[in-house]
């Protein structure tokens, strides 16, 4: 099943829900950072709640990043979406693997007590807008309903899930987003809390099979909706040579001068993709000779 966000508008507005099947994109991820189970789940929720509040984006804005930062064994996750469907993320801790609790991955265990930071970033100028809330359980979907509900008044039910195999690879990742605005009919508020409450976990919706379209159109039963729309989601990173190289430079002429004599060439790792640069004596010298 391709990743996929599948977003909805009920008919008269006032409900939205989005959808999100990420299971490529985490797969990506754990091979990328070499995740342990506890790790591949974390990072994967996440990722996936930046996909889904992505979708909440307005014209305009750049990305949104979702920090968490806890004082369990993972340390933090750093994730940022942008609107277009392109997400990117990390663990502090990419070996941490706790025992199962009630049978599933301890993420919560993991990520320990701690803060979530939502960043939205516009595309032009102007500061970000930054929201900061306690972790609820540090797994993720309930942390990010909370966020929803305290910084921006919106009552929203959040369910994200990943089902990592014995063997550690990704099998099923994905999750959803359902939220009400003022005025919305609660007989509807009732129907899809009731369709949530009786809703198998994400993880379970995507292995069955289902797309992100049938995941919404199975939380939306009962309820008229209005647009359904289904566009593709994706592990991508912002990082290239020519920003390496500024990163180089900013580390000041000193430092280079010094990585030169004793390394010959600059190593720079992304911490966001993983992905390795290798700078060579030649290309560091012209870059120094082009910023002096
Ligand atoms: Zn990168």
């Amino acid at each position: 099943m391709a990743d996929r966000l599948a977003r909805t508008l009920t008919a008269d507005g006032t409900v939205r829900g989005f959808a999100a099947v990420t299971t490529e994109l985490v797969e990506e991820a754990r091979v990328r950072h070499g995740t342990l189970p506890t790790a591949t789940a974390a990072l994967g929720r996440a990722l996936t709640a930046a996909l889904l509040l992505g979708g909440l984006l307005k014209t305009g804005d750049e990305r949104v990043s979702l920090q968490f930062s806890g004082d369990g064994p993972l340390g933090g996750i750093l994730v940022d979406a942008t609107p277009d469907g392109a997400v990117r993320g990390f663990v502090s801790r990419p070996q941490t693997h706790l025992a199962p609790r009630a049978g599933k991955l301890d993420v919560g265990g993991a990520l320990g007590r701690g803060l979530l930071c939502v960043m939205r970033v516009p595309a032009g100028e102007g500061p970000p807008y930054r929201s900061i809330v306690p972790l609820v359980t540090g797994e993720i979907g309930t942390d990010v309903a909370s966020y929803l509900a305290d910084s921006e008044q919106t009552p929203s039910a959040v369910g994200i899930g990943v089902f990592v195999e014995p063997d550690g690879r990704v099998a099923a990742a994905g999750g959803y987003l359902l939220q009400s605005m003022p005025g919305a009919d609660p007989r509807t508020v009732e129907r899809l809390e009731e369709n949530v409450g009786t809703s198998r976990p994400p993880s379970e919706l995507v292995r069955s099979g289902l797309d992100a379209r049938s995941i919404l159109t199975g939380l939306l039963a009962g309820v008229e909706t209005h647009v359904l729309e289904e566009r593709p989601v994706r592990f991508a990173c912002r990082c290239n040579r020519a920003r390496v190289e500024s990163a180089i430079l900013a580390m000041g002429r000193a430092n280079v001068l010094d990585v030169l004599a004793s390394e010959r060439r600059a190593e720079v790792v992304c911490e966001f993709c993983a992905a390795r640069y290798v700078v060579e004596e030649p290309e560091l010298q012209a870059l120094l000779a082009s910023s002096s």
